[in-house]
């Protein structure tokens, strides 16, 4: 007979019958979260081959033969837990080097994305009190995430005024301020935020996030991750999912002060970086020639691209140092989304940026740059649409 479960005061089904009030339960940080619209990703893999995807930021390359080759060799081996990403030093060494800094700076995580979660973890300990300072616009990512962990979100106005973006910054910050995050180049305008500016940032102290997604896209000497070796208040963050075009594998990387890294190494989970993330990240910065080079066609299609949009009347492309472009449509006499959807009848999609915060309603919407003749073929739908 089985012994009589404490929990329960009649018969083992009653637990199933009894209803539980799940709103009542669910941290109420859960129950208001906003959800990060996955749609256009899902809408893209049911029609996979059919569209082509100028939405989301991805490399529109496939992995370079030599990293598909170590993919394959890994795969016999999965059966083994990875390395934890605390060690891997032959990954993290070749990060370091790669960055410019020292093993002890650099840690793993599951995409970039993770990484902004294990940060609030780290940093966010009073729930309703303190405070992220984040630009608008900047990546969605970062106010719903730092909402669900509980920090106060603050917001410096940036978008095309970014000559003073950190003097808005710095009006933001409080005693209760942890730290400010932003993307550089940001993301949705595909701006740099100036190097004085972030140097500005840094020198009154506050531990920032910089976020450098598109940082291989950006014209050479723009990266600030360098400057762990003399900084101790900024974190870099980086990923895998871009210029290397490994999204679907999900890696992203860390860079900070060794006492940072500890911490961040305390929070997240062991295991949370998968074995074929690690190898075929590590086959790429092995071939870094062929990378370089897809990313010099890249940066080229870009400022092809922006040409051509410029020559559409009504658009407005908004020069940019990532791997997408920004387009105004205020001129156009449309709205985003019926770009939007006229492109996507025509097998390509767009991303609408109509609602975003931090940028002018009904005016704009995003172009992931990819591979050139695609661009050529869109550049075409938007003359003839216009
Ligand atoms: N940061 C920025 C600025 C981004 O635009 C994105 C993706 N669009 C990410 C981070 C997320 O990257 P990952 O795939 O590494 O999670």
């Amino acid at each position: 007979m089985r012994p009589p479960d404490p929990t329960c005061t009649h018969s083992g089904n009653l637990r199933i019958l009894m209803t539980i009030n799940v709103e009542k339960l669910v941290n109420p940080r859960a129950l208001k979260a906003a959800k990060y619209d996955m749609k256009h990703v899902t809408v893209c893999w049911e029609h996979d081959g059919e569209i082509q995807r100028a939405m989301s930021n991805e490399s529109a390359y496939s992995p370079l033969e030599s990293v598909q080759a170590a993919i394959r060799d890994i795969a016999g081996k999965v059966n083994w837990y990875p390395e934890d990403a605390s060690e891997c030093a032959s990954l993290r060494d070749k990060l370091a080097a790669y960055a410019s800094v020292q093993r002890e700076n650099v840690t793993l995580a599951n995409g970039s994305m993770e990484l902004l979660d294990i940060l609030f973890q780290t940093f966010i300990a009073q729930p309703g009190v303190d405070e992220v300072i984040l630009v608008a616009p900047d990546y969605t990512a970062y106010s719903i995430r730092a909402r669900l962990f509980g920090a106060v979100t603050r917001f410096a106005i940036g978008g095309e005024d970014t000559d003073k973006v950190a003097d808005n910054i710095l009006e933001l910050v409080t005693p209760r301020t942890k730290f400010v995050l932003l993307s550089r180049p940001n993301n949705p305008t595909g701006k740099v935020m100036r190097t004085e500016d972030v140097l500005h940032i840094l020198d009154s102290g506050v531990l920032t996030v910089v976020d450098e997604a598109y940082i291989e896209l950006a014209d050479e000497g723009t990266e600030v991750a360098p400057w762990i070796n003399s900084r101790d208040n900024l974190i870099v963050s980086r990923t895998f999912s871009k210029a290397f075009g490994l999204a679907g594998l999900r890696l992203g990387y860390v860079l900070a002060t060794p006492q940072i890294i500890h911490y961040v190494n305390l929070v997240r989970h062991v295991f949370n970086v998968n074995l074929v993330a690690m190898v075929a990240a590590e086959a790429s910065l092995n071939d870094m020639d062929n990378v370089k080079a897809r990313i010099d066609e890249q940066r080229q299609t870009r400022e092809w691209l922006t040409e051509q949009i410029a020559r559409v009347p009504g658009l407005r492309p908004i020069p940019s140092q990532g791997n997408f472009i920004l387009v105004d449509i205020a001129d156009a006499g449309k709205k985003p989304e019926e770009f939007v959807s006229q492109l996507l009848n025509r097998g390509i999609f767009v991303r609408d940026f109509s609602k975003k915060y931090g940028l002018e309603p009904d005016r704009y919407f995003r172009i992931t740059v990819g591979q050139r003749q695609d661009m050529e073929r869109l550049a075409q739908v938007l003359q003839s649409i216009c």
